[in-house]
């Protein structure tokens, strides 16, 4: 099929995902729609992966305040890029506007994100579900997309089937604090042990706000008898 490939490219050239410009390669951004992207880079806490703002919050251990009081249940945190308006734009469209295109750029992303969490070595992808009622409405789940691509890159295998989302619940962007570990609380459940079971887990999803979602999936995975959970989202929201 490759000698079709400059045939292709002619009648049908590679777009931007961001704009739709005419781009040189499959499945990326121009010049312009790349620079509004904002990866997070180091320096970061080494746990929570929460970028550092300034020097004077720099530790010796590069663990921050919240991580030192608190040892988090998740064993690395990583997230590709800040959620902000040109984040938001890519996001919407792959989860409400069939832009299911944007799945590889996404993955690569997460690829470059993981360093960190694939040299500690992960045994499972497991993506964070949708309720049957969502699912059904979106006819896919863009987490489950993106992990899935994930898996093709690294090798290492996924299960789509055994965390699963009990109950509907209302949208966690709709919500603030407390209300949103109260609307996920008791909602994940695990249908299968044995398949988590002494294995070192890797939770893939699009965005991390708060952390309650990825926080409670830990919790249920760990009680499954989990030996490590990581978890890595696309777009982090920066906190104000
Ligand atoms: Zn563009
Ligand atoms: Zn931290």
């Amino acid at each position: 099929m490759n000698f079709l490939k400059p045939l292709i490219d002619i009648i049908l050239p590679p777009r931007c995902l961001g704009c739709g410009k005419i781009v040189e390669t499959e499945y990326s951004l121009c010049a312009d729609c790349f620079q509004k992207v904002s990866f997070i880079t180091k320096p970061y806490c080494k746990i929570c992966g929460l970028p550092f703002e300034n020097e004077s919050e720099i530790t010796r251990h590069m663990i921050c305040p919240n991580c030192l009081a608190k040892k988090p249940k998740t064993r690395l945190n990583r997230s590709a890029i800040l959620y902000n308006d040109f984040a938001q734009h890519l996001i919407l469209g792959f989860k409400f506007s069939d832009r299911t295109d944007l799945r590889k750029l996404f993955a690569k992303w997460l690829y470059l994100a993981a360093s960190d969490i694939i040299k500690e070595g992960v045994d499972m992808i497991i993506p964070v579900p949708l309720s049957y009622k969502r699912l059904i409405k979106r006819r896919y789940n863009q987490a489950a997309l993106m992990a899935k691509e994930f898996s093709v890159f690294t090798g290492i295998e996924i299960d789509f089937l055994n965390l699963v989302k009990i109950r509907h619940t209302r949208p966690q962007a709709i919500l603030k604090g407390n209300a949103r570990l109260k609307n996920v609380k008791g909602v994940y459940q695990i249908k299968h042990p044995h398949r988590v079971k002494g294995k070192r887990i890797l939770l893939i999803d699009d965005v991390m706000t708060t952390g309650a979602t990825l926080n409670e999936c830990t919790k249920v995975l760990l009680k499954a008898g989990a030996l490590s959970v990581d978890t890595l989202t696309l777009a982090r929201v920066k906190k104000d």
